[in-house]
Parts: structure tokens; sequence; C-alpha cells
């Protein structure tokens, strides 16, 4: 019986996922996302939709008076937020929660948004941010970590989307422990050139981000964590469109890997049997 409950409690992770603005289509990337970390009930997940870009005088006042999630009733924070920025109260309710102990999972675009919020730039590490931001990191051919000044090299872009392979850099970590080390991702746009203070980061896994697909020649850093006070970071780049990068079998144990980790410092959820290979893609259905 105790071995029942606390099995419950431990499958039970509670997640907030934060949405409401986007350059992408958050409408259909949210829903998907929450099934695949309800599944098997893994978490049970609440989203907080915040009022829509572009309103002005006292009804955009109005409207984000009203929005004020409950950061501290979740163990993770999830953000597939990029747009304006918040509130006063809820960014120091948002870093308060994290400082304290709370896991926040940024994906795809929300690590482009915010990029005047110190503690925000402190949490991701790189950001969509120009070159002379700030630092920024790759891996060159030789496995060697490159650390390049504010303005030395590119700054946040990508090439045309395209299937690329993702390598697991940290084989110790739980999000990547077992996992294969190296996976064909579905298609996606490969970030490049992000840029931040970049202290703290322990990188997880990285992707070639080739010339002949307009990257860099470098191997950039596509999933890293950073402590944050009592709490924890994780940034995956990946993710960019529900249809096909959100589907990716890689994609999705990493969503459930990372969040469940952010929770518990622990990871129980396995690499699937549809795990892609090192040469073939696989996807779950939209
Ligand atoms: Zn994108």
């Amino acid at each position: 019986m105790i071995t029942t409950l606390l099995l419950f409690a431990l499958q039970d992770i509670s997640v907030l996922v934060l949405d409401g603005q986007s350059n992408h289509n958050w409408k259909a990337m949210t829903p998907f996302m929450k099934a695949q970390l309800e599944k098997g009930g893994l978490c049970k997940v609440e989203v907080s939709t915040t009022p829509r870009a572009g309103l002005k005088g006292e009804e955009r006042d109005a409207a984000w008076a009203k929005w004020r999630p409950a950061f501290k009733d979740h163990q993770v924070v999830v953000s597939n937020y990029n747009g304006e920025p918040w509130p006063e109260e809820v960014r120091t309710a948002f870093v308060e929660f994290v400082r304290g102990g709370g896991g926040f999972h940024v994906v795809h675009a929300a690590n482009n948004a915010f990029s005047d919020w110190r503690e925000y730039n402190d949490m991701i590490g790189l950001g969509w941010r120009a070159a002379g931001f700030g630092a920024r990191v790759a891996y060159d051919d030789k496995g060697e970590l490159v650390r390049m000044k504010p303005g030395e090299g590119p700054g946040a872009g990508h090439g045309p989307q395209h299937e690329f392979q993702v390598a697991i850099r940290d084989e110790e970590h739980p999000i990547t422990k077992g996992l294969p080390k190296v996976w064909m991702h579905a298609t996606d746009e490969l970030y490049h050139g992000q840029r931040g203070p970049a202290e703290n980061m322990q990188v997880l896994a990285t992707a070639h981000s080739s010339r002949e697909k307009g990257g860099t020649g470098l191997h950039e850093p596509m999933l890293w964590v950073i402590p944050f006070g009592k709490g924890r970071v994780v940034t995956n780049v990946l993710g960019h469109e529900n249809g096909k990068s959100l589907q990716c079998v890689g994609f999705i144990t990493i969503l459930r890997r990372s969040v469940e980790w952010l929770a518990t410092a622990k990871v129980t959820v396995p690499a699937p049997d549809n795990f892609p290979t090192g040469e073939k893609t696989s996807s779950e259905p939209k």
C-alpha cells in the first residue's frame, strides 16, 4: 500500500505550461506537449495563457492585471511563450519560484523572449540574441568547448529546416543517461549563435551545424541545464513545429525526462523501443 502511494506521488508531477504569445503555432504546440507529459500519468499539466499581443491602453492594463500564474502551486514551469514582457509582479514571483527550488523548462523559441530581463538570461544561459549581446559556446570537431566573446562569430540564427543528428555530450546526466549517443532528429530548425551570460552551463546534447545547411560548421548546444538558486533550468532549443519537430520520439523523450528531472532530480522515463536511430527519424502521430 505504501509503495503504491509513493509511486502515485512520484508519478504525478505538477506542471504549469505558459503560452499565449509566440511567433510559433503555440495553440497547436501546447496541447501536444501537455498530452505527452501526461502520458502514463507522469505529470498533471495545467496551462496558463497570457493576454494576446498588441493590446493597448486600459484594455491592455486590465488584461495583464488579471494574469497572475500560480507558479508556487507547481513543481515545474514549462515555457512555450515568446512575446511581450510580463508584468513586474509576475517576473518577481517567477524568479522567486525558481530561486526557491522550482523547475523551469524552456522549449525552443521561449529562449527568444525577454532579452532585457537579467535573471531570465541567467536562467537560460543562451538566448536568441544578436552577436554583441553576450558570450557564445559551441564545440569544435575535436570535441573541445569553444567559448567566444560578445561580437565574436555569428549571432542567433538557423539555416533551412532539415533532419539532423543530435549527439549526446553528457552520458551521465539523468536526462541523457542511456539514450543512444547519436540519433536522427525529425525536421527542425537548427539554432546557432545563441548568446548570453552562458554561466554554469552543463551541455547535455549538441548538433552539428553544417555550412551546407546555412550553419556555422561547429557543434551547437541543443540541450543544457543551469542551476539557479535552489532551482534548476533546462533549455531545449529543439521543437520548432507541431506536425514535424515536436513529434520526434527523441524530442518527446527528452521533454518527459527533463520535466521529471526538474521535479525530482531523478529520471525513470525509459528510452522507448521506437527511439530514433543514428540514421533514421522516428515520430509519434500529431
Ligand atoms: Zn522556430
